[in-house]
């Protein structure tokens, strides 16, 4: 069985082919510039890349093109569209709508339309991207993955802010969260390596790259995540502020002269990492300057680790022990410093870092990073969300 992964952003399309067989994606690749001048395609198959530098005015000419590369006698993996089982898109958010892998049809997307509010700069992007493929490929079965449709296992009192419940109920306002297909993949995988069943295990789960969320996760199901009803809460992220006191953000949008839209465009774009340190958004950057005695930076880095840390004090309190605690995505994967800075002075929870273990380089592989004496186990797990939805997309099936 083969799954076309599709992950469309406004002038962006990501795509993989995946080979169910040996969940390997045999091709994968981006459009860039969609709507735009200067469209680009970079394809990736048979252990080459291919560019084709060409307008690509909307999404439907994007996926017509990366249908064609597929099929393309050299740089193709398949003789005909008929080979792909079907097709599987990415969601960010399904508010209360969807809580699983949903088929897709023209119920599902009326219901897509209404909720696109819901996240306003992702849902309307893969609604182009759904439709486009809808016209492209007719027919073909397609589903739809959500980030969100993890946390849907999160209680009420873990989801509900403490505001007027009927206003809860009239606007659905509540905590969402986000990274969900990362944090169930990384589950699923520290179980596998574990050599546990999922129900066995308490696991908190770090999701932490350019946007980072923290998860509980008890016996396979989401009990609370650190992202909200948007991607801003939670922990300090690139550029996100991560939580803040509403009056402290309305008292500053005052000072600043600024609307909300334009605050919240602030909290979400030039705080985080980027504001405290004043330097970059990115932790090799961070760390970087930290090693040659950049303060912000550093205190930058410090908020970070602190916030995730204290993430992982409150996650173990809910879960009632902890067995486990995985880290992923580029900062996660690739960032001993971060990893050692999150867990220093744990000892007392049973939490102790292996320092050795800790700088292995990524190589792809899950590590464990844990000291011999460690109750917890420490885990380093490359994420991998597009085989999250492949995998849903064909249990659909
Ligand atoms: P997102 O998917 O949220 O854009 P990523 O998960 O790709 O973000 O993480 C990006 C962050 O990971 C950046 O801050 C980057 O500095 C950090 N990072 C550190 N080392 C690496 C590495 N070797 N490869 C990729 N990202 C890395």
């Amino acid at each position: 069985m083969k799954i076309l992964v599709i992950n469309a952003g406004s002038s962006s399309l990501k795509y993989q082919l995946i080979n169910m067989e040996t969940e390997q994606a045999i091709a994968k690749g981006t459009c860039e510039r969609i709507g735009i001048s200067g469209g680009k395609l970079t394809h990736k198959a048979n252990g080459r890349e291919y560019v084709i530098e060409r307008d690509l005015p909307n999404h439907t000419e994007a996926i017509s093109l990366v249908l064609k590369e597929l099929v393309d006698p050299e740089a193709g993996v398949i003789a005909s569209m008929e080979e792909i089982d079907a097709v599987g898109h990415r969601v960010v958010a399904s508010g209360e709508a969807f809580t699983k892998t949903t088929l897709v049809d023209d119920a599902v997307m009326k219901t897509m339309d209404e909720i696109a509010e819901l996240a306003p700069l992702h849902n309307p992007a893969a609604i182009l991207g759904i439709n486009a493929c809808r016209a492209v490929m007719p027919g073909k079965k397609m589903a739809l993955v959500f980030d969100t449709s993890f946390h849907a296992t999160m209680p009420a009192y873990a989801h509900l802010y403490a505001i007027d419940y009927d206003d809860y109920k009239k606007y659905k306002v509540r905590k969402y969260g986000a990274h969900g297909t990362s944090h169930k993949f990384v589950a699923g995988a520290a179980a596998q390596y574990l050599g546990k069943k999922p129900e066995e295990l308490k696991i908190v789960t770090c999701h932490l790259g350019n946007g980072s969320s923290i998860s509980a996760v008890d016996g396979g199901r989401c009990i609370d995540t650190s992202m909200g009803f948007t991607p801003l809460a939670g922990v300090p992220m690139g550029t996100r502020s991560g939580d803040i006191d509403y009056a402290a953000a309305e008292f500053l949008f005052r000072k600043k002269g600024m609307t909300m839209a334009e605050g919240l465009t602030y909290l979400n774009k030039k705080c985080g990492m980027l504001g405290v340190s004043g330097n970059s958004s990115d932790f090799r950057d961070l760390t970087a300057a930290a090693e040659r005695g950049d303060e912000r930076s550093a205190l930058a880095l410090q908020m970070f680790e602190y916030a995730c840390k204290k993430y992982i004090g409150a996650y173990m309190a809910a879960l009632g022990g902890l067995d486990c605690i995985v880290f992923t995505a580029g900062v996660g994967e690739n960032t001993p410093t971060v990893r050692a800075g999150i867990l220093k002075n744990m000892q007392a929870f049973g939490i102790c870092l292996d320092e050795e273990k800790n700088k292995q380089k990524n190589d792809g592989a899950i590590h464990d990073i844990s000291a011999a004496d460690s109750k917890v186990k420490i885990l380093v797990i490359p994420t991998n969300e597009e085989l999250v939805i492949a995998r849903e997309t064909a249990a659909l099936l």
